[in-house]
């Protein structure tokens, strides 16, 4: 049987698995995520976080010096980040319809006389600009700092085109050193589907499904708002921009947001993410390499979409109403929020307190939906990795038809 399918019915068992666990016994279920569920799933977990910095330097290096010329990089990333923007917002514009139609903080009564919640503080938007390139590169690698892992490797990446033959030495070690992990990325996923099983009922288990009560239509705004930019963003983009099937895409990555679902961390799937965007797309090391890992990091298409249905849910919840500054504002801190927080779960909360503070919305507000956000994470991190591979995708596709186009000529 094909590793596809294992990973599927995995997924299929897992959910079933978790949704009979949430509703038995904590006697039952305690034991059993404490011992088994718990143990397998951060094994798997482990095992994959353990490539992710690695794998993400050796392969932008590579990619960087494929490239050749630095200028080529600079168009692909200010492609990128165009891309990456403007989905970020038609994802909250989405987002925010779907909320006003459905109007989740109507949908029940909810108690908000004592809840509590601490909001963490996010970092500064210009600190995390200017922090872009690292004062020290190994603590970079042990903080597992993306941007400053990917700033660093395009350095070295564009100082091995320049030299050359002169360090074609290290240049093969760089290759060779990619060759091995991807070895292991592919003997870690034989293990995926044990770790995704165990991942998925440990983490449905634990929501208690039997407590959702009114939050059922704020959940109901989130998942009808993440298939639609799926379904409609993104397949427009590929099929309209990158002038690829839709389908196929989707069938070919569902590995990997199969993975994204049962880790809801973006950066623990993003070795599997370039290896199945690369394998199963066509899409090229050089643009795969680039895209994705910035895509992981700044690119959260599925976490802005919770956080604008979130925003609306408690303007509802708390009878405060939204200006249109206040939407152009949710959208605009919706979007820069993202830029500075790396892809793990859970962290779409820590945005969303900068965002409803930025319109001057309760911050306790959040407590009122956490019950129900682990459930969420599980998809929208689905949907953060299929941004980035849309976009890599379409560059990378782009990229070729220039290329044949030229040589015609
Ligand atoms: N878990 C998400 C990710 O890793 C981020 C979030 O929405 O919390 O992409």
């Amino acid at each position: 049987m094909s590793l596809t399918k294992k990973i599927i019915i995995a997924l299929i068992l897992g959910v079933i698995t978790g949704i009979g666990l949430s509703f038995a016994p904590s006697s039952l279920y305690g034991p059993l995520d404490t011992y088994l569920l718990g143990p397998v799933g951060q094994i798997f977990l482990n095992l994959i976080m353990m490539i992710v910095v690695p794998i993400v330097f050796v392969s932008i290096v590579l990619g960087t010096a494929g490239l050749g010329d630095p200028a080529k990089l600079g168009k692909i990333g200010v492609q990128t980040i165009l891309f990456y923007m403007v989905t970020t917002a038609i994802a909250l514009i989405i987002g925010l319809g779907i909320a006003y139609i459905l109007e989740p903080g109507k949908a029940g009564t909810f108690d908000t006389s004592n809840v509590e919640y601490e909001s963490q503080e996010a970092p500064p938007i210009m600190d995390t600009l200017v922090n872009i390139i690292p004062q020290n590169p190994i603590e970079a690698m042990t903080s597992g700092n993306m941007l400053q892992i990917i700033a660093f490797a395009i350095f070295i990446g564009v100082a091995l085109a320049v030299l050359g033959e002169k360090t074609i030495g290290i240049y093969r070690l760089f290759e060779q050193a990619n060759d091995l992990l991807i070895f292991l990325v592919n003997a870690i996923m034989k293990l995926a589907p044990y770790g995704a099983f165990a991942l998925i009922a440990s983490a449905i288990g634990d929501a208690g499904l039997n407590a959702l009560g009114p939050m059922v239509m704020y959940m109901v705004a989130v998942i009808l708002a993440l298939i639609l930019h799926g379904a409609i963003t993104y397949s427009l983009a590929i099929w309209g921009i990158g002038k690829g099937s839709p389908l196929k895409f989707y069938k070919g990555f569902f590995p990997a947001m199969s993975l994204g679902f049962s880790t809801s961390s973006s950066s623990a799937t993003l070795p599997v993410a370039m290896k199945t965007a690369q394998e199963n797309l066509g899409v090229r090391k050089s643009v795969s390499s680039f895209v994705q890992p910035l895509g992981a990091t700044i690119n959260m298409d599925g976490t802005a979409i919770m956080q604008a249905v979130a925003t609306v849910f408690i303007a509802q919840v708390y009878a405060t109403s939204l200006g249109v500054s206040d939407i152009v504002m949710i959208i605009l801190t919706a979007t820069l929020a993202s830029i500075g927080t790396a892809g793990v779960p859970g962290v779409g909360l820590v945005m969303l307190a900068m965002v409803l503070n930025q319109v001057n919305l309760p911050v306790e507000g959040i407590a009122l939906i956490i019950g129900v956000d682990r459930l969420l994470d599980m998809l929208r991190t689905s949907l953060n990795i299929t941004g980035d591979a849309a976009c890599a995708y379409i560059i990378s596709e782009n990229e070729r038809r220039k290329e044949e186009k030229a040589n015609l000529t």
